[in-house]
């Protein structure tokens, strides 16, 4: 299937390593032009040699926190200025601390209010109005299967994600006439620093080592393992293509069927 992706513009945020890396390794495949951000510079220019060598292609990167507006906009206002467009937002974030609602300060919260759900406000600030004037955009949330059914020990993330499923399912509505597509994809267990972490927040927990505590996630997973980061960048890819062009404001999963609910 040709996905019509050749020569788009693609942003994908916190794509240094896990998902977003991921996301951005498919995107420079299907010919796009890529532009990455995370915070720490060396892993990021490591990572955009990575991936502009595998593909013949450079990848333009620059060291942004998404918690910033400021540096969101300006890293937006680059990308736009060398590419003359931008075409695919994909916004992303590392994870809030996992924490029991006990635990959790006030601080904590407000620092998972931007990480989490106003990283994706700053860069729908920045894209939509470019995209809206070139008829023609796709905007895709990463979030968390949390959002269709909460992960225990997971308090912000489970609190915060469903904001912003709510945001994407809005600014779907709003966009939809512009030629703009706007959808939310969640990912299931996926093999990245993310996961280890949280595995090894589990193996402390119950007491039990890190091999057990990924084989009882596992056992949670129709599929029996867990994803490959590069099994959810296949989704991200497709959504952002011109063959999605009728995929509009859906919370789409890529879990292996961790999810026991009907929709
Ligand atoms: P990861 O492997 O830990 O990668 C996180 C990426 O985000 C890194 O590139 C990191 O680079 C960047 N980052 C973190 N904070 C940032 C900030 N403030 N500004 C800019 N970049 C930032 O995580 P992942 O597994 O890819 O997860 C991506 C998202 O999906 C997270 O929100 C995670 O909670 C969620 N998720 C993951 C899973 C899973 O199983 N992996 C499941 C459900 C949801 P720097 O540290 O250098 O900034």
């Amino acid at each position: 299937m040709d996905l019509g992706l050749k020569g788009r513009v693609a942003i994908v945020a916190a794509a240094s390593k896990g998902l977003g890396r991921a996301a951005a390794e498919e995107f420079a495949k299907e010919g796009c032009e890529v532009a990455i951000c995370a915070r720490t510079a060396a892993n990021l220019e490591r990572t955009a040699n990575e991936i502009g060598k595998a593909n013949n292609r450079a990848v333009f990167w620059r060291a942004v926190d998404v918690t910033k507006p400021e540096a969101v906009r300006a890293f937006v206002e680059e990308v736009d200025k060398k590419y003359g467009r931008i075409d695919i937002c994909v916004t992303n974030a590392g994870g809030p601390p996992a924490k029991k609602f006990l635990d959790i300060s006030l601080e904590d919260w407000r620092a998972a209010v931007e990480l989490t759900l106003l990283s994706n406000v700053y860069f729908a600030r920045e894209v939509l109005p470019r995209m809206q004037r070139n008829h023609w955009g796709r905007l895709l949330t990463i979030t968390s299967v949390s959002v269709k059914q909460p992960i225990d020990g997971l308090l912000l993330s489970n609190t915060l994600r469903a904001g912003v499923a709510g945001l994407a399912k809005t600014l779907a509505n709003e966009f939809g006439a512009d030629g703009i597509t706007v959808n939310n994809v969640c990912p299931g267990f996926t093999l990245t620093d993310r996961l280890e972490e949280l595995v090894e927040l589990r193996a402390k927990d119950a007491g039990i080592s890190r091999e057990q505590a990924i084989k009882n996630m596992s056992a949670q997973v129709p599929a029996g393992r867990l994803a490959q980061p590069e099994e959810f960048a296949a989704l991200v890819t497709f959504l952002a293509s011109e063959r999605a062009s009728y995929i509009n404001g859906t919370t789409i999963a890529v879990d292996g069927g961790l999810v026991k609910g009907l929709l």
